[in-house]
C-alpha cells in the first residue's frame, strides 16, 4: 500500500515549528514495509486541504494527516475529511463521554466548541484520545482510508502507536529492517572515510536491491545503510547478515565505530 502523509498548520508552513510528525510517521511507514512518496505541508484552510486531499489520493491509497482535530475555528481537518469523504457525522459516544468527564472535572459545563470534538464520520475507526481531547479517526471507503491525527506530538505519537499501528501493519505485507554501520570521522582515525572512499571499497555492494546499501555523509562520519524487506522480520535479518558482513569486510572493521539495528 502507498501511504501519503499531510501535515495540517499554518504555523509549519510559517516555519514557526517543525515538522517532528511527518518525521515520526514517515520513519514507522518505513520500517512497516509501506510506500511513501510524497509529504505535503498545508494551512489551516479548506480549499487548500482539499486540493492537497485530491492530489494525495491520486498517488496513494492512504493518506495520514495530522493537525486541525482540536476545538478552534481553525481545526477544520475532520469537517473537511468527513465533507471529502461524503460521510455523515455523527457524535462518538465514548469520546462525549470523555469530554464531560473533562468538563466536570474541571467545574465547567463542556461548551460547543469542545463537544464538537467528538463529531466523527460515521462508520469510521475512532481512536480515543488518552493525552488530550480530540479523537483520532480512520476513514476507510472505496478502497482508499484516511487517518487523521491530532497535532500535538504527545497525542499523536500514543495514537500512532496503538490503533493507528496495527491497522497499518495489517495493510503490508513486508517489514523493512535497517543495519546502519557508522565509521569513524577523519579525525578520529586519520583515516580516509569520506564517503567516496567508503563506496568505493563496497564496490558492488551498493547496486544490491534487497538488501540494498547506501551511504550517507553526516557531519558525525560517514553511515553506510543496509536495509532488508521481507515479509518477516526473521527473514530480513536473514537476509541483512551476509550483506552486513560483506560490507564489514570491503570498509575494514578498524573503520567502523559501531554496527545497530534501526
Ligand atoms: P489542538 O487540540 O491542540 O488544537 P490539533 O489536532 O487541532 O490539536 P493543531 O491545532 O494543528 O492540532 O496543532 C496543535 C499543536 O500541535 C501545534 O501548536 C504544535 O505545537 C503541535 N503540532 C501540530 N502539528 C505538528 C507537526 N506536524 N509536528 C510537530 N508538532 C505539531
Ligand atoms: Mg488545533
Amino acid at each position: 500500500m502507498v501511504v501519503e502523509i499531510i501535515s495540517v498548520g499554518t504555523e509549519l508552513l510559517m516555519g514557526s515549528i517543525l515538522n517532528t510528525n511527518a518525521q515520526h510517521i514517515a520513519k514507522k511507514l518505513a520500517h512497516m514495509g509501506l510506500d511513501s512518496y510524497y509529504q505535503t505541508v498545508v494551512g489551516d484552510n479548506p480549499e487548500r486541504l482539499r486540493a492537497a486531499l485530491d492530489v494525495a489520493f491520486s498517488r496513494a491509497d492512504c493518506v495520514v494527516t495530522t493537525g486541525g482535530l482540536g476545538p478552534t475555528k481553525d481545526d477544520l481537518t475532520k469537517e473537511m475529511l468527513i465533507s471529502y469523504f461524503g460521510c455523515t457525522p455523527t457524535e462518538d459516544p465514548e469520546a462525549l463521554r470523555r469530554l464531560e468527564e473533562r468538563a466536570a472535572r474541571r467545574g465547567t459545563p463542556l461548551s460547543t466548541s469542545m463537544r464538537k470534538q467528538a463529531t466523527v464520520p460515521s462508520g469510521a475507526i475512532v481512536l480515543q484520545n488518552d493525552n488530550g481531547t480530540a479523537p483520532g479517526v480512520i476513514i476507510e471507503r472505496d478502497g482508499r482510508a484516511c487517518i487523521m491525527l491530532p497535532g500535538p506530538p504527545k497525542e499523536m505519537i500514543p495514537m500512532f502507536e496503538t490503533a493507528c499501528s496495527s491497522f497499518l501493519r495489517g495493510k503490508s505485507d513486508k517489514v523493512f529492517i535497517s543495519v546502519n554501520l557508522k565509521l569513524y570521522t577523519m579525525a578520529e582515525k586519520g583515516l580516509p572515510v569520506g564517503e567516496s572512499p567508503v563506496a568505493d571499497r563496497l564496490g558492488s555492494l551498493v547496486d544490491g536491491e534487497n538488501p540494498t546499501v547506501a551511504t550517507y555523509a553526516k557531519e558525525d562520519g560517514v553511515l553506510v545503510r543496509v536495509t532488508a524487506a521481507a515479509p518477516a522480520p526473521a527473514e530480513a535479518r536473514s537476509l541483512l547478515a551476509p550483506v552486513v558482513a560483506a560490507a564489514k569486510d570491503a570498509i575494514g572493521e578498524e573503520y567502523i565505530k559501531y554496527v545497530e539495528e534501526d
